[in-house]
C-alpha cells in the first residue's frame, strides 16, 4: 500500500519536473521584448484554441498497425495545453476526450462530421483575441517514407507569422535533416476556412511512415512537439503580432 502510494507520490513529481523542464524549454525560445514595447504589444487577451482533430466515430487517418489519428492529436494538443497552460496562457480545447462534438439529432456518420466542425468553429468565433492550433497527422500511403512535421496557415490576419515562427521550431525539433515551409491551407478545410482568428493546422507527422508512428505514439517525443509548437507560438505573441 505505502509502495503503491509512494510509487504515486513519485510519478507525480516527475510529471511535474515534466512539466517545468517543457515550460522552461518553450520559455527559453521566447524573445521577451523591451519593456516599452511590451506595454504597447501585450494583449492579454490572445486565448489559443487547441483543437486535436478529428475524435469518437472519425478517427482520421489509421496507421498499418492500428493506430489511430485522433488518439495521436488528442495526446499531443493535451501535452500542448501544458505548456501553455505553464507559460501563462489562457488554453480552450475543442474536446478533451475522444469524442466528437456534434449536436443531438445528428444521425447519419455525414450529419454528425457536419455538425462538429460547425460547433468547433462556432467556438473559435465566438472566442475573442482566439487563435486556432488544430493539431492532426499526416498520411501519404502511396510514398511511406516521407515524414516530418508541416505548418498550414489560414487567410487571417497573423496567421503567416504564426505559421513561419512554429514551423521554425518545429524544423528545429522534428525535421532536423530537412525543414519543410509553411503552406496556405487549402480553402476545402471547412474549419480553417470559416474561422475568423487565426489558424495554424499542424501536421505533426506521417502515420504512413512506420518509423514516425512509432515515435508519434511516445511521450517523449510528443512532449518535444508541443514545446516546440509552443515556442512557435509564444515567440510571435512577444513581437506584438498578430
Ligand atoms: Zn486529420
Amino acid at each position: 500500500m505505502w509502495m503503491v502510494i509512494r510509487r504515486k507520490v513519485l510519478f507525480r513529481g516527475l510529471c511535474l519536473w515534466g512539466t517545468l523542464m517543457l515550460g522552461l524549454t518553450a520559455l527559453a525560445y521566447f524573445r521577451s521584448p523591451p519593456a516599452a514595447e511590451t506595454a504597447a504589444a501585450y494583449r492579454p487577451e490572445t486565448v489559443y484554441i487547441i483543437d486535436p482533430g478529428h475524435g469518437g466515430e472519425d478517427g482520421g487517418a489509421v496507421a498499418a498497425d492500428g493506430t489511430v489519428e485522433s488518439g495521436v492529436n488528442l495526446a499531443i494538443a493535451l501535452r500542448l495545453r501544458e505548456v501553455l497552460r505553464f507559460c501563462g496562457c489562457p488554453c480552450v480545447m475543442t474536446r478533451e476526450e475522444d469524442v466528437s462534438i456534434y449536436s443531438p439529432g445528428c444521425e447519419t456518420l455525414r450529419q454528425k462530421k457536419a455538425s462538429d466542425l460547425k460547433n468547433r468553429v462556432a467556438l473559435v468565433n465566438g472566442q475573442e483575441g482566439a487563435i486556432l492550433v488544430s493539431v492532426h497527422q499526416n498520411c501519404l500511403p502511396s510514398v511511406p517514407t516521407v515524414h516530418g512535421a508541416q505548418v498550414f496557415y489560414n487567410r487571417a490576419e497573423g496567421a503567416e507569422t504564426l505559421a513561419q515562427s512554429v514551423q521554425e521550431t518545429l524544423n528545429q525539433a522534428a525535421n532536423p535533416e530537412k525543414g519543410k515551409a509553411p503552406a496556405r491551407i487549402s480553402d476545402t478545410i471547412y474549419l480553417t476556412k470559416n474561422v475568423t482568428a487565426p489558424a495554424v493546422l499542424i501536421e505533426c507527422g506521417f502515420l504512413s511512415n512506420p518509423q514516425e508512428t512509432k515515435k508519434l505514439k511516445t511521450a517523449d517525443y510528443q512532449r518535444t512537439l508541443a514545446a516546440a509548437m509552443a515556442a512557435g507560438l509564444l515567440r510571435v505573441a512577444g513581437e506584438g503580432s498578430p
